[in-house]
C-alpha cells in the first residue's frame, strides 16, 4: 500500500553534514520525496511532537537537543513507507541499532540519534499535518 511518512533529520544529523547521505539511502530504496523543508523547531512544537515522553526525566534534554539547531523535515512516500523507513532508521538506542541502519551507522548514543521517523499510520498523519499544514507556501504549487 502506498503510504506517506514524516522524517526529521535531527540537529546532530544536520551539524554532522549527513543530510545528503541520509536522503540517498531513501532514494536508493525508491522512496520519493513528497515535501521537504528546513528550519528550527520551536520549543512548543518540539514539546507537542514528544508529548508521549513528557513524564520521562530526560524530556527537557530532548527538547533542548531538538531545538538546538536547524533540522530537515521530509515527507517520504512509497510502498509500505512507514514500516520500511522505521526498519531503515533502526532502534532508538545506538547500541541496539543494527549496523546498516541509519542509526546503526551514524548514531553514538540513545538521545542524539540523528533521525526521527513516524512509527505508525496515525502518527504519520498527525506529524505530516504538524509540520506541513501551514498555508504560507503560496509561492509554490502544492
Ligand atoms: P523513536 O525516536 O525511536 O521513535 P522514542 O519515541 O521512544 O523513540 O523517543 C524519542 C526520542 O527521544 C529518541 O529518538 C531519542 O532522541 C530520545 N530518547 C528516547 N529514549 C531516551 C533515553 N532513555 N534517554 C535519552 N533520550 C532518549
Amino acid at each position: 500500500m502506498e503510504e506517506k511518512t514524516l522524517i526529521i533529520i535531527k540537529p546532530d544529523g544536520v551539524k554532522r553534514h549527513l543530510i545528503g547521505r541520509i536522503i540517498s539511502r531513501f532514494e536508493e530504496r525508491l522512496l520519493t520525496i513528497d515535501q521537504m523543508r528546513y528550519g528550527t523547531l520551536t520549543e512548543e512544537t518540539a514539546k507537542a511532537h514528544y508529548a508521549h515522553l513528557a513524564d520521562k526525566p530526560f524530556f527537557q534534554d530532548i527538547i533542548d537537543y531538538m531545538t538546538s539547531g536547524p533540522v530537515v523535515f521530509i515527507v517520504l512516500k512509497g510502498e509500505n513507507a512507514i514500516e520500511m523507513v522505521r526498519k531503515m532508521i533502526g532502534q532508538t538506542n545506538a547500541l541496539e541499532a543494527a549496523p546498516g541502519t541509519i542509526r546503526g551507522d551514524f548514531a553514538t548514543n540513545k538521545s542524539q540519534n540523528v533521525i526521527h521517523a513516524s512509527d505508525c499510520p496515525a502518527a504519520a498523519d498527525v506529524e505530516i499535518k504538524r509540520f506541513f499544514s501551514d498555508k504560507n507556501l503560496s509561492y509554490v504549487k502544492q
